[in-house]
């Protein structure tokens, strides 16, 4: 087993590989396809796709012709708004499913919170029960999401993947997250390319002898946050993997924590899409 396969467990037992890659408008077809390979032949074993990112059957084709058996890759696909309600959302599962062409998903998530929340968490709740996913949860929830949703949900959502990176490190999220034992998982870890100018990042991958890329993932490790850095260069998916030998001293997590500021995705509350 090498340091890529380093798992959060989840509130019921699954193993959730803290590094995984992130396909955000990595175009379907052969780009896709050879990104994906790259990162399993790196070692990654965790793929993030969603239905809006029209890749899913690339990704799929990707994790067959690898060769690696589908229980060793854990993978992650999400319902998309216009799909929010019941009959709906488990439509559109299946529909992920058959392109994917897999008989279940790892982990199946709500892609951003919408009026039909409860409605859509009840079919994730029974897409659960029936074995079709090894685990379920949100995306972009804030905490009163949470709070709604906990209200009416038989079962905690076992993760929340939301924008997370040094400037926007949602520690509020996190430590709510955590008490709930619900694991949070970065999207935009590097800040979707903008964390390469951060001085404060430039001086810490000089004294430790890595890159910005490591720096920002490494943070989130730390904290024990999933990462899903996504890059279609093969020299830059074997760099964001290289995070599991070296570590950021406890004083330099403070530093880094003096970055705070914006958000620089959707605000989940003002979303028109
Ligand atoms: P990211 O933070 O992973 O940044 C990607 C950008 O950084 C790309 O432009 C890439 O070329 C560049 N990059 C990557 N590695 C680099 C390196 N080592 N050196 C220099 N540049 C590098 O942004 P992202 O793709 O938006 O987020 C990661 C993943 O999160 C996505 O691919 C997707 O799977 C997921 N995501 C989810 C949501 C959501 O709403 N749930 C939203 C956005 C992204």
């Amino acid at each position: 087993m090498s340091d890529l396969t380093l798992s959060a467990t989840l509130s019921n037992g699954v193993k959730m590989p803290y590094l995984g890659f992130g396909t955000f408008r990595i175009p379907p077809g052969d780009v896709t396809k050879n990104a994906v390979l790259e990162a399993l032949k790196v070692g990654y074993r965790h793929i993030d796709t969603a239905k809006i990112y029209g890749n899913e059957q690339s990704v799929g084709e990707a994790i067959r012709e690898s060769g690696i058996n589908r229980e060793e890759i854990f993978v992650t696909t999400k319902v998309w708004n216009t799909d929010q309600g019941y009959d709906s959302t488990l439509r559109a599962f299946d529909e992920s499913l058959s392109k994917l062409g897999m008989d279940y998903v790892d982990l199946y998530l709500i892609h951003w919170p919408k009026d039909k929340n409860i409605e859509t968490w009840k079919a994730l709740e029974k897409l659960y029960k029936d074995g079709r996913v090894r685990a379920i949860g949100v995306s972009n929830f804030k905490i009163h999401h949470l709070e709604h949703l906990l209200q009416h949900a038989e079962i905690v959502p076992m993760v929340n993947q939301v924008e997370c990176h040094p400037q926007f490190p949602q520690d509020d999220v996190l430590e709510y997250c955590k008490a709930h034992h619900i694991q949070l998982e970065a999207w935009g870890p590097l800040m979707q390319g903008q964390v390469f100018n951060k001085q404060v990042l430039i001086d810490l991958a000089n004294k430790y002898n890595r890159t910005v890329a490591q720096i920002a993932l490494r943070w989130q490790l730390q904290r024990g946050v999933v990462v899903i850095p996504k890059s279609t260069n093969p020299e830059r998916i074997r760099e964001n993997s290289q995070i599991f030998d070296f570590e950021i001293s406890e004083e330099d997590m403070k530093v880094i924590a003096t970055l705070k500021g914006e958000r620089i995705g959707h605000d989940p509350d003002h979303i028109t899409f």
